[in-house]
């Protein structure tokens, strides 16, 4: 019975893996295609300053892949897969210059946030990109900013470490992206000259729900600050949320709370509002303790 019962399980495991490989496959193909057809568009998330309120700090520009004839696949799905294949070069150039293009004509005090693949960092000049991006849209060195993340820090220092200082030499800023969910960030804000860090939602989530990661998350925000860096806290999706990052002093914040990503346009109207739409009444360090 027992060995019956495994072999079930085991065939469904199988049944999984090939399910999986074979809709990894068709994904493939059809990124192939869309990316042949540039079926890409950007969508910008707002990024708040938390002093005043209703003040766009920056915008982070996401990659959205819309399929005419399927639903839309999320960048945590074609992203990867994209890196695997290469394709993430052409689709992470396309990206910076059109995000460059359309921040060009957003309010000046508007910065814009830039997400680069490891893969990119490997496999391309991103100093060389990023000067182009910058010379071509006459977007100001800095107003932008590449969002890293640890798997970009895991490589070579002494190949990193210099493409970081030229793009710095370059004017633009750095931040660490999903910053506390991985290994040892901490380690890499001592060894890497970056400026912002982004907390990630998953580190948050947790703090409200217990003492450990609460410690974590504010002791991350003391370090971060006391090395001089701008603390962003990511994936705002409530009140409470946004309550204990504010009361930790974090700089930025950002989340479907206060604004979900829109079109670039939708940026200029949301700059122009005295308080956005769905700002949670006013200051939030005010308002809300
Ligand atoms: P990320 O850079 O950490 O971006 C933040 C993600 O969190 C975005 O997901 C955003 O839509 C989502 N988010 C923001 N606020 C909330 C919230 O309150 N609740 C929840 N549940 N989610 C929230 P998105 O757009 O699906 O992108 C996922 C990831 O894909 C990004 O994570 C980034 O790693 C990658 N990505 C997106 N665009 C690009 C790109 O142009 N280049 C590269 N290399 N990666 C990209
Ligand atoms: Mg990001
Ligand atoms: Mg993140
Ligand atoms: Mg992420």
């Amino acid at each position: 019975h027992r060995a019956c019962e495994a072999d079930v399980q085991s065939q469904l495991f199988d049944d999984d893996l090939r399910y999986r490989a074979e809709h990894n496959r068709r994904l493939e193909q059809r990124l192939a295609l869309a990316v042949r057809n540039r079926d890409f568009t950007l969508a910008f998330q707002p990024i708040y300053d938390s002093r005043v309120p209703g003040r766009i700090a920056s915008v982070e520009a996401l990659l959205r892949w819309e399929d005419a004839d399927s639903s839309p696949v999320s960048p945590g799905e074609f992203i990867p897969i994209a890196e695997r294949t290469g394709q993430i070069l052409e689709l992470g150039e396309w990206a910076l210059h059109e995000a460059c293009r359309q921040a060009r004509r957003w309010p000046n005090q508007i910065s814009l946030a830039v997400n680069i693949s490891a893969v990119q960092f490997l496999k391309s000049d991103i100093p060389k990109l990023v000067r182009s991006a910058l010379k071509e849209t006459g977007l100001p060195a800095d107003r932008l900013t590449l969002e890293i993340t640890e798997s970009v820090l895991i490589g070579d220092v002494s190949v990193i470490g210099p493409q970081l200082d030229k793009l710095h030499a370059l004017g633009v800023k750095l931040a660490l992206d999903d910053f506390g969910s991985g290994y040892c960030g901490i380690n890499y804000i001592r060894q890497f000259n970056v400026d912002k860090v982004k907390i990630d939602k998953t580190l948050i989530d947790e703090a409200l729900k217990g003492p450990r990661a609460f410690n974590i998350l504010s002791g991350v925000c003391r370090i971060a600050h006391d090395c001089g860096l701008v603390i962003v806290a990511e994936g705002l999706d409530s009140i409470e949320k946004l309550k204990m990052v504010n009361d930790l002093g974090v700089d930025e914040v950002q989340g479907y709370l206060l604004s979900r990503p829109v079109s670039a346009s939708e940026i200029t109207t949301l700059s122009q509002a005295i308080l956005p739409r769905l700002w949670p009444s006013g200051a939030p360090r005010d308002a809300i303790s």
